[in-house]
Order: C-alpha cells, then sequence, then structure tokens
C-alpha cells in the first residue's frame, strides 16, 4: 500500500498504515476476496484541502489520483470536535463530564482525536464498497456496510480499542449495569486508547 504523509508525520503514518494494512488483511477474505488498491495519506493542516474538516479521515475515489481510492487521515487533533465539546458542555454538563471520563485528555479536558482516528477503518469500508462493485441501493445502507466493517475489524483484531470506538456507559438509555445491547468484546474491553494517538 502507498503510504504518503506531510513533513514530520512519518511516525504517524507509520502507525496509520499498520493499522490500515491490518484493516485490509481482516475484511479481503470478508468480502470474497476483494482489495481495493487504496494509498493512505497523512496529511497535516497546511495539506489538507478538503471540504472535510480537519481530523476527519475520509475516502476519496475521485479519477487521476495516485491510486484509484485514497484514504485521507490528519497527522494531528482536528479543531473541531473541541467546538462539538464546547456545545455539549454548555448544553448538558453532566454528559460533558461523562464526555470527559471517557475520552481523557490527560489534563482534564477531553480529547476526540482517538475515536476519530478509528474512522479511518470505517473509510476503507467504503473503499471496499465501491471499489469493489458493492451495490446498494442507498446512500445510507453504504454508510451501515462502512460501520459494521470498522466495528467487526475492532472487535476482532482491536478489542482494546472497543470502548473507544463505543463507550458502554449509558448506551442504550441504560445505566451501565444494565448493558445488555452491548457486544460480547465490550465486557472484555480494556483502557486501551485508539491505536494511532502516539504522534
Ligand atoms: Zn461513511
Amino acid at each position: 500500500m502507498e503510504v504518503r504523509c506531510s513533513e514530520g508525520a512519518q511516525t504517524r503514518a507509520s502507525i496509520a498504515a499498520d493499522l490500515v494494512r491490518d484493516a485490509l488483511d481482516f475484511l479481503s477474505p470478508l468480502c470474497a476476496g476483494a482489495r481495493p488498491d487504496v494509498a493512505l495519506v497523512v496529511a497535516g493542516e497546511r495539506d489538507w484541502t478538503s471540504r472535510q474538516p480537519y481530523g476527519l479521515p475520509y475516502f476519496n475515489d475521485d479519477a487521476g489520483q495516485i491510486r484509484p481510492g485514497v484514504l485521507v487521515m490528519s497527522a494531528g487533533p482536528g479543531a473541531y470536535w473541541r467546538e462539538m465539546t464546547e456545545a455539549i458542555r454548555d448544553a448538558s454538563p453532566r454528559g460533558f463530564e461523562r464526555l470527559r471520563a471517557t475520552y481523557p485528555d490527560g489534563s482534564g479536558g477531553v480529547d476526540l482525536q482517538p475515536f476519530f482516528d478509528l474512522v479511518v477503518v470505517h473509510e476503507l469500508g467504503h473503499a471496499f464498497g465501491v471499489l469493489g462493485g458493492l451495490r446498494l441501493p442507498t446512500d445510507w445502507l453504504g454508510e451501515v456496510f462502512a460501520n459494521v466493517a470498522l466495528y467487526s475489524y475492532v472487535a476482532a483484531r482491536a478489542p482494546g480499542s472497543l470502548e473507544t470506538l463505543s463507550p458502554p456507559h449509558g448506551r442504550c438509555g441504560e445505566p451501565a449495569s444494565r448493558r445488555s445491547c452491548t457486544g460480547r468484546g465490550l465486557q472484555h474491553a480494556g483502557r486501551v486508547r485508539g491505536p494511532l494517538h502516539r504522534w
């Protein structure tokens, strides 16, 4: 898989490439052996030219690129989710406390980047769908497919990140002691953070 990155992002690009390659290996046999020809780009803010907010991974299959599919993710944390957390803080102090407990930044704040880093596997799911010839009648089914790809990968290959992907507290509106709606893996999930949070 071709990997490109902005200056200074080599370590993060290497970690991200390992994740994407592992997800490719995991998903390919589940998708009839399809293996989308994708490149991974880890871009710094100055190199980020997408309409997508900086920090949110995306998939692009525009013609004339370095590969039929390109997965793009940021070289550092995005600012957009800070605005989201501020809105939650203003609207629901209790909700904000729960958010801070689930996604601590180590200094009393919130860090959602580990969650958004995992979204690159959701985007890889789109690559399997788009480049693998998957035909679905609606766009939203494509999102379901990509989410199932992401969740399946994390549950099977990175269960330590399940809580990052899908925090158990308050899921389905029930208290944690009645988590009948959670997946099996959640019961064994540790407090491991997202696998890319090491730049
Ligand atoms: Zn999507």
